[in-house]
């Protein structure tokens, strides 16, 4: 078998970075991610000297469990830093359990407080016996709402200046090109990172914007880093999975694809931002969670199911 030598060094190649024709050993592969994530962490987390703490939105996936061993990496050490970490516990048989059982073990081997938070105990629903209640709707489409309203929940509880959210360059190119199909260009704009002061939401960081899906199993694997590797079983009716197929048959076309949606959009967003009027955000009548309608999504899911409940 023909072994490939590192561009940078003599050591065996474990990657072949296609998008920009580089062979890395273990050790060069490492530098590169971390390096990337690093600047990522630059830009997007205000450092003066204040105590800042980040909170890890941590599912025990791949993604999710690869972004709390950097941050802890690489800012771990630094005086005034704090990381903390909090699973929540959407109530999906057969998948959620394991990942928060490898989320507890990634804590723990790391030394960082962890918390769960479930839809049950929050909503008195789990996210099965919404789908058994309406199998018509997309799971993911009461999933997300629900879940995104108890992050921000969890990440004020626990004084979080900022929550870290898992996602790689493949959502975020699959997202991207997802919110320019619908034309929904408010979700487009409202995209994390969102770096920006708002009252009752956490800033949201997304350190591995910049690393493709498969460097980020590759980093885990390498790194020893558990990891949950099932699959949600809701997934394969999941929107995303056809822009994932756009997606990574441009890809196949030109390596480079995904980076250049990334970067396509930071431009847009960049000179969009300053002329574009924000969208005030008003507390939900039910809830009092930070919207922009007079009821928050999660709260509208949640009586859509129950009148149907009823
Ligand atoms: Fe929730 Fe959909 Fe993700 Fe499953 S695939 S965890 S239903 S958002
Ligand atoms: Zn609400």
């Amino acid at each position: 078998m023909l072994v490939m030598k590192c561009s940078k060094c003599s050591a065996e190649a474990i990657y072949y970075a296609k998008y920009n024709g580089l062979y890395l050993c273990r050790d060069h592969f490492n530098e590169m991610i971390e390096g990337r994530v690093k600047k990522e962490i630059r830009k997007q987390v205000e450092f003066h000297g204040d105590d800042v703490t980040i909170s890890v939105a941590l599912s025990g996936g791949k993604d999710s469990s690869v972004t709390l061993f950097l941050l802890h990496k690489i800012l771990g050490n630094r005086k005034n830093m704090k990381i903390k970490a909090f699973t929540v516990d959407e109530g999906i048989d057969g998948y959620r359990p394991s990942g928060l059982e490898s989320a507890k073990r990634l804590c723990t081997s790391l030394g960082i407080d962890h918390e769960t938070i479930s839809f049950y105990d929050s909503y008195g629903l789990t996210l099965d016996s919404i789908v058994k209640t309406n199998p018509v709707k997309i799971p993911c489409a009461y999933c997300g709402p629900l879940r995104r309203k108890l992050i921000n929940e969890m990440a004020d509880k626990q004084d979080a200046d900022y929550v870290a959210l898992g996602l790689n360059l493949d959502d975020y190119s699959q997202s991207i090109l997802m919110n320019v199909a619908k034309g929904d260009f408010d979700r487009f704009i409202r995209m994390s990172p969102q770096t920006d002061r708002k009252v009752g939401l956490v800033r949201r960081i997304a350190p591995l914007r910049t690393i493709l899906e498969k460097e980020v199993v590759l980093y885990a694997v390498t790194n020893d880093i558990p990891f949950d590797s099932s699959w949600c079983p809701y997934y394969s009716r999941a929107q995303r999975n056809v822009f994932r197929e756009v997606v990574n048959k441009l890809s196949e076309e030109n390596p480079s694809t995904k980076f250049a949606i990334l970067k396509f959009f930071d431009r847009v967003r960049e000179n969009i931002t300053t002329g574009h009027e924000e969208v005030k955000l008003k507390r939900c009548k039910i809830c009092g969670a930070p919207t922009e309608r007079d009821v928050c999504t999660a709260c509208s899911s949640l009586q859509e199911v129950n009148e149907m409940m009823a």
